[in-house]
């Protein structure tokens, strides 16, 4: 074994690695040793210190100790057992616990002195810890809570994980790999030069694989050396520990080297020219009710220029909620149509894809042309019928979700892809896409369209072989959306409201939120809400939509609203993205303080579409922690996209806010490019460097450095 690299050595050579577990690791892209060493912890549990009970907050995974005051048996629609905790320095926590055995309840009695470990959120009444860890302690035990108290482990890692996985697996198995690391040093090159990683100070591969992965256990501790170990531990969980740094840049080297060659393969790939007469689009802005805002006609202009040329384009489009897009779409379609070709818009929903087709058949439709339309709802001979228009080019503009790159699809002469939402498709089915459009070595051009906005510096370093066209500009007339936070307490007025508005003839939403972690949950809440609403809102025609409810029966419920069949919209946040109701002029949003920035200012901008004034009412649940007010006056006081990213980075930095759910490009394991500019910035240069050097060895490494990182995901460097 020891001559091999470890990316030799399969996962199957492991111990206790079988056949279903090898499957469940290759879905992960995890195939060798190696990519075990680079399959790293999302995060850890931090039991390094006790945390006193006053200073927890909702989503805090904390280990904390105090004694009994009081424990119930509660009986609602659950039954519960209610512990109320109480730390020395007199805060209060609530454990709760659906199961349980006598002997628990005993040993919960009041009095009692408990260590318990586990995640805080807000109950219906105050902060919660569902089913903690709990250890017993003596009664009679000093209150550990005002210093951090000495614990064994102080970070256990927790590894990105998939069903059926538990954590003590992931641990097993890259013990394993670190073991074989640690005797077989040579088996896993470091493939950043001396050159680069020096200047950086930063350790080598090996010593930052081992201590992101194990960090340093307890060392028998004194008080320097405890405050030390404090110091080490924060700055792992912050990942701005030198070991983390090291293993980011290498990560954001990786994505610079696979992005930089992706752009530089555009140079040598070959597009039809789409410049076209013009005439389809004069008619097109013609016929429009409104005149292009300044920023509308400055990016299609920038896309029509692309477009014209002979090289594919890949432009990302970026612009608020509400900025106009689709018309900007449209325009590009029409000129791609000038030249006799196929244009295909894939939206990430059915529901989006339908609003499109509506979009584009109310403006294409009198210049001649009609939409197909390919979802994954149409089965049989309307499917057949559909895909032969496609093949045989007589439909010019298809609009569709994913079923648009599926197999059985061929397009006649596919000249221009749109997608809109980029972030819930995959840089995989963006090339999948691509390449359907490929012809004779010509390839379609493409334009992404997002409404996530990224500062530009930021879009540079993680979009590197994407260009940028910006909508930073609303069209004029509309009315802001008014933004006011009312607390939960006055829940009867807001309801009161919601009639109102109904009943003169408006449409509202009602959005239910709860920490994501739990669907389940989730759809509980909603469906609560939504029974509630019904009973004090009788007369109101209510839908409901949450993730648990399928999409095939979601739609019909959206459809009923959108056609204003429905007043009152409960849902949850799955309504984010797109929905374009105008006669929906008012959104209640409850316990808004449990969502991001971000998230909220795009769940806001389904409302506001109309010529009516809208509203948007933060029902939150006192008392707010200071980030969460702070994020609630942010959003009252802006309505720009961007002021709000800005405002969101600021607070939280560029880890949460690019989080691929978010934002969706490229899935850092590691790297934070906003936190670490500077390792952006040297990952460039250090880019720059290793594509310098064409020699074959020179060639390899960056092969080489891509695969480690990016893995399966290895098209994402080759076109
Ligand atoms: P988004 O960028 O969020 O996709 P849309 O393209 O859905 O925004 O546009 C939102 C609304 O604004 C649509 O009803 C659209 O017709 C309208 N619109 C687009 N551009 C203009 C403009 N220049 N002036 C007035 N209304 C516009
Ligand atoms: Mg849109």
């Amino acid at each position: 074994m020891n001559a091999q690299g470890l990316d030799q050595i399969p996962v199957t050579a492991l111990k206790r690695v079988g056949p279903k577990l090898a499957e469940r690791l290759h879905k992960l892209g995890i195939h060798t040793a190696a990519d075990l060493l680079f399959h790293l912890p999302a995060r850890y549990q931090d039991r390094s210190r006790l945390r006193a009970l006053a200073e927890l907050r909702d989503g805090d995974e904390a280990l904390v100790e105090g004694v009994v005051e009081d424990a119930q048996i509660a009986h609602g629609r659950r039954r519960s057992l209610k512990v109320w905790l109480r730390d020395a320095a007199g805060g209060g926590l609530m454990l709760r616990f659906f199961h349980f055995s006598r002997a628990q309840m005993d040993g919960m009695r009041i009095g009692a002195r408990l260590r318990c470990f586990g995640e805080v959120r807000q109950g219906p009444q105050t902060l919660e810890m569902v089913h903690p860890e709990v250890q017993y302690q003596p009664a009679d035990a000093a209150d550990g809570s005002a210093g951090g108290a000495a614990v064994d482990v102080p970070l256990t890692p927790i590894y990105p994980s998939t069903e059926g996985m538990q954590q003590i697996t992931w641990r097993g198995l890259t013990d394993q790999a670190l073991a074989l690391l640690a005797a077989h040093p040579q088996a896993l090159a470091d493939l950043v030069p001396a050159v680069i990683a020096e200047p950086l100070g930063l350790p080598p591969l090996h010593e930052a694989i081992q201590t992101v992965h194990r960090p340093p256990a307890d060392a028998p501790m004194q008080a320097p050396m405890q405050t030390q170990l404090r110091a080490q531990v924060q700055a792992l969980v912050e990942r701005s520990h030198p070991a983390c740094l090291r293993l980011a840049f290498d990560e954001m080297l990786a994505h610079q080297l696979a992005l930089r060659r992706l752009r530089a393969e555009r140079r040598h790939l070959a597009a039809v020219g789409l410049a076209g007469d013009g005439a389809l689009r004069g008619r097109l802005l013609a016929g429009l009710p409104f005149a292009l805002t300044a920023a509308q006609r400055r990016v299609v202009d920038e896309i029509a220029r692309d477009l014209a040329g002979t090289r594919p384009m890949m432009r990302l489009l970026q612009g608020d909620v509400g900025s106009g897009k689709t018309v900007v779409a449209a325009l590009a379609a029409l000129q791609a149509v000038e030249c006799d070709r196929q244009v295909a818009l894939m939206a990430p929903t059915e529901l989006l894809a339908e609003q499109h087709r509506k979009s584009l058949a109310g403006w294409l439709g009198p210049l001649g042309l009609d939409i197909a339309w390919l979802s994954g709802r149409h089965k049989g001979a309307e499917r057949a019928q559909v895909l032969a228009r496609i093949a045989a080019g007589e439909a010019r503009v298809i609009v569709g979700t994913h079923a648009l790159f599926q197999q059985d699809v061929t397009f006649a002469a596919l000249g221009l892809v749109i997608i809109d939402e980029q972030h819930r498709f995959g840089v995989h089915q963006r090339m999948a896409l691509r390449e359907k459009g490929a012809e004779q070595g010509r390839l379609p051009h493409q334009l992404i369209m997002t409404a996530t906005p990224i500062p530009r510096s930021l879009a540079m370093a993680v979009y590197a072989d994407l260009d940028l066209s910006v909508i930073d500009e609303l069209p004029p007339g509309r009315t802001p959306i008014k933004t006011v936070a009312v607390p939960d307490s006055r829940r009867d007025e807001v309801i009161e409201r919601v009639r109102k508005a109904c009943a003169a003839g408006r449409q509202a939403y009602w959005v239910c939120t709860l920490v994501e972690e739990s669907e389940a949950l989730q759809a509980q809440a909603a469906e609560d809400a939504a029974a509630d609403l019904r009973e004090r809102l009788g007369g109101l025609r209510i839908g409901l939509v949450h993730g648990r409810v399928k999409a095939g029966e979601r739609e019909p419920v959206m459809a009923a609203f959108a056609a204003g069949e429905l007043d009152l919209l409960v849902a949850t946040t799955v309504i984010e993205v797109g929905v374009d109701v105008p006669n929906a002029s008012l959104m209640i949003i409850e316990n808004p303080e449990r969502l991001g920035l971000a998230q909220l200012h795009q769940l806001r901008g389904r409302v506001g579409r109309g010529s009516v004034e809208s509203y948007c009412l933060l029902l939150y649940h006192a008392p707010l922690t200071a980030a969460a007010r702070e994020r609630l006056d942010i959003l009252r006081r802006e309505t720009s996209g961007f002021a709000i990213a800005d405002a969101d980075l600021r607070m939280r930095g560029a880890g949460e806010v690019l989080g691929t759910r978010q934002a969706g490009m490229a899935a850092f394991r590691l790297a934070d490019p906003l936190r670490d500019k500077d390792l952006v910035r040297a990952a460039q240069q250090g880019a720059d460097r290793l594509l310098a050097d064409a020699s074959p060895d020179g060639r390899a490494r960056v092969t080489a450095l891509i695969h480690r990182w990016l893995g399966d995901r290895e098209d994402y460097g080759h076109v």
